[in-house]
C-alpha cells in the first residue's frame, strides 16, 4: 500500500485517527507511540501552539532579513537603493513565513521524482520568494484558523 499523500511513496504505517496508510516522512510519532498522519497532527492543540510559536519566529526572522537588506541597500546606492531595498526588502520580509507554510504540507501532486533528487527544495524555495507577499497573505489566514483553534483546545 502506498502514502494516502505521496502515491508513488510506500506506506509505513497507519494513522492512528483516520487510519490513513502514510510514509515515513508524513509519519510523526507521539510520546505514547502513537503514530499520526499530518492532518490529524494539525488538528491537536500542542500542534498548534508549537506551530504559532515557529510562525512568530519567521516573521521575526523575515523583518531582520528585509531590514539587513535595505540598510545595505541605501548605504551603498544612497537614496535611490532606498526603493530597490523596500521592494525587495519586503519580499525578503515575507519569505520565511511563506516558505514555512507552503512548504510544510505534504503535497499528493509533487512528483517523486522531483523529490528524490532534491531539487523539491529549490523549486519550494523559488516559488516561495517570487509568491511571497501573496504567502504572507495566505500565511496570516492559517495563522487566524490555528490560533482560533489552539484557543478552542485549550478550553476543552
Ligand atoms: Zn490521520
Ligand atoms: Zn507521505
Amino acid at each position: 500500500m502506498n502514502c494516502f499523500y505521496h502515491p508513488n511513496t510506500p506506506a509505513v504505517a497507519t494513522c492512528r485517527d483516520c487510519g490513513k496508510a502514510i510514509c515515513k516522512d508524513c509519519t510523526t510519532e507521539m510520546t505514547n507511540g502513537d503514530l499520526l498522519c499530518p492532518s490529524c497532527l494539525e488538528s491537536l492543540g500542542y500542534y498548534q501552539l508549537n506551530w504559532l510559536k515557529k510562525f512568530k519566529k519567521r516573521l521575526i526572522a523575515g523583518g531582520i532579513l528585509g531590514g539587513i537588506f535595505l540598510f545595505f541597500m541605501i548605504k551603498e546606492l544612497g537614496t535611490a537603493g532606498i526603493i530597490w531595498g523596500l521592494i525587495i526588502g519586503f519580499f525578503l520580509f515575507c519569505l520565511p513565513v511563506s516558505y514555512f507554510v507552503f512548504g510544510e504540507t505534504p503535497d499528493p501532486y509533487v512528483p517523486t521524482s522531483l523529490e528524490s533528487a532534491g531539487k523539491l527544495e529549490l523549486l519550494k524555495f523559488g516559488i516561495s520568494f517570487i509568491t511571497s507577499p501573496i504567502g504572507l497573505i495566505k500565511s496570516i489566514g492559517k495563522y487566524k484558523r490555528m490560533k482560533a483553534a489552539a484557543e478552542s483546545n485549550l478550553k476543552r
